[in-house]
């Protein structure tokens, strides 16, 4: 039944729109494109609109179902809002959440559970999509199919209960005393060869090409599996031969006919660890700080002498050390391109244009990095790296990026992009929920040690955010609401003593 295929009653019809996610819904697109190519009409509202907005169109539109995606963790929670509305106002139609940074957990823990009135179902890929939204609407099966629903997710919320219980966590002191101490005498990165910002006007796009990692641009047209292995693939190969096909002609035509413009700016300042924080310097001075960048502790319970990891953990304390940041974006050109596409009602190759933007953002922050290591800061002069094991990222040093499992709080995108003028520099900008603008753009910091590696914060608990809150200038509240999603307790649950 979770075949795509013709609707087995009626075709319905579909509001969609992406809450707070003003980057690419390429996921979203093409649940609408497989929709429409199956007799649904899908009204499409577009990228970050509010609850009401959505709800007044549902109204208007007297829709069959509501669809939300989205693709930033802040979205999450205006997911659950946008549930919560759907009860207020009435609503018993069904509701469909999908998008990257969603799950089925957090469909089942968070979502559902504020909308009695109807149904919620997430769904996992495009190709689901038609099984499901056929299922929700046709009049002998939908009781079923939303009992099915419901009692699987109150299983997944039992399931995920028992989880958070097992979960000891160490108090912030305790983490602190276990934090990773590099050897600071030990290889390290050493001074970078300037201090402030570079910027990049114009990378040469070809090189980018050179530079891609086609595995997960097939991964967002939902063809899973490792390139260039996918293209022999028994099941999805010529489905990915005839997309990469393609992507290659309109790759080639980005390059000749210069559709996209790749603008990035990198820099470098001296920088000492204070606390889970870093300071960072106007010059070797190391007087005038310029900008602090906050970082968060993991506080899952360590045996085997692993240590309770955070960023700033692979800045020394003492002595000479630096930290490095970048933002680079492909990206403009990409809306023109992409809108232009969707006028003449071609949406494949908008969608196409669009990826490839993104693929073309991320070759960049590859090869800007590989031009940081040998070249800009120069810690690994001699590096011979293959584009393999770029994609692999086998090298030392690593560049975390805003809003990823080692930082998760998106917000400190401002202070890179302050740090940075990315604006003057690249032409890029933030969204007021700290996405980045133009969408194929990426952004971090450079950690040069060769102790430095990714990792996840994990959940933490009411110590760290109210020790972070106080950091970051920030009242509980908003400390609770831009870290919700690791939060290792619930908010409304927990009685404090702030001065309110
Ligand atoms: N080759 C991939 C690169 C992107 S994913 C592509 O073309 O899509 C890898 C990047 O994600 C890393 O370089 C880093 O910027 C970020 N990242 C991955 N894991 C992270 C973590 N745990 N914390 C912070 N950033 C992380």
């Amino acid at each position: 039944a979770e075949k795509a295929g013709k609707p087995r009653e009626q075709a319905g019809r579909i509001l969609m729109a992406t809450v707070k996610g003003d980057v690419h819904d390429i996921g979203k697109n093409i649940v609408g494109v497989v929709l429409q190519c199956n007799n649904y009409e899908v009204i499409d509202l577009g990228v970050m609109v509010p609850a009401a907005r959505i709800l007044d169109a549902a109204v208007e539109h007297k829709v069959d179902i509501v669809g939300l995606s989205g693709l930033i963790t802040p979205s999450l929670d205006e997911m659950v809002f946008v549930a919560r509305e759907m009860e207020r106002r009435g609503f018993d139609i069904p509701l469909l959440i999908g998008g990257a940074t969603t799950s089925r957990t957090h469909t089942a823990v968070k979502i559902e559970p504020g909308y009695r009135a109807g149904s919620t179902t997430y769904v996992i890929d495009a190709s689901r999509a038609v099984g499901v939204v056929s299922g929700l609407l046709s009049k002998t099966e939908r009781a079923k199919n939303e009992a099915a629903t419901r009692d699987e997710y109150v299983r997944i919320r039992e399931q995920y209960a028992r989880g958070q219980e097992v979960k000891a966590r160490a108090t912030l002191a305790q983490a602190r005393e276990n934090r990773f101490r590099p050897d600071p005498t030990n290889r390290m990165p050493g001074a970078p060869s300037f201090i402030g910002v570079r910027a990049f006007d114009a990378w040469d796009l070809a090189d980018l090409a050179d530079h891609i990692d086609w595995t997960p641009f097939f991964a967002s047209w939902e063809l899973i599996g490792r390139y260039p292995m996918i293209l022999e693939d028994e099941i999805v190969g010529e489905a990915a031969r005839d997309l990469f096909k393609d992507a290659q002609a309109m790759l080639k035509r980005i390059i000749d006919e210069k559709w996209f413009t790749a603008r990035g700016v990198v820099g470098f300042w001296p920088a000492r660890a204070v606390g889970d924080d870093i300071a960072v310097f106007a010059d070797e001075g190391r007087v005038e700080e310029i900008a602090r960048f906050h970082t968060l502790r993991q506080q899952i319970k360590k045996s085997n002498g692993k240590p309770n990891l955070a960023m700033s953990d692979f800045i020394a304390e003492e002595g000479p050390d630096y930290i490095g940041a970048f933002a680079v974006t492909a990206g403009h050109g990409e809306l023109e391109i992409a809108k232009r596409f969707k006028d003449a009602g071609d949406d494949y190759s908008s969608i196409l244009a669009t990826a490839l933007a993104d693929r073309l953002a991320e070759a960049f922050a590859e090869a800007l990095h590989k031009k940081v290591r040998t070249e800009l800061w120069g810690y690994a002069p001699d590096e011979a790296t293959t584009t393999d094991e770029l994609i692999a990222e086998q090298y030392q040093g690593i560049r975390p990026a805003p809003g990823y499992p080692a930082q998760p709080d998106h917000t400190e995108k401002a202070t890179l992009f302050r740090l940075l003028d990315a604006g003057a520099n690249a032409g890029m900008a933030l969204t007021e929920s700290y996405a980045m603008t133009p969408p194929a753009s990426v952004s971090g910091l450079y950690f040069g040690h060769p102790g430095s590696h990714y990792f996840g914060v994990g959940k933490i608990d009411p110590d760290q955010v109210e020790d972070y809150a106080r950091r970051k200038g920030w009242d509980i509240a908003t400390a609770e609401r831009w870290l919700s999603p690791i939060l290792n307790y619930d908010p409304g649950a927990i009685e404090r003593n702030d001065a309110a």
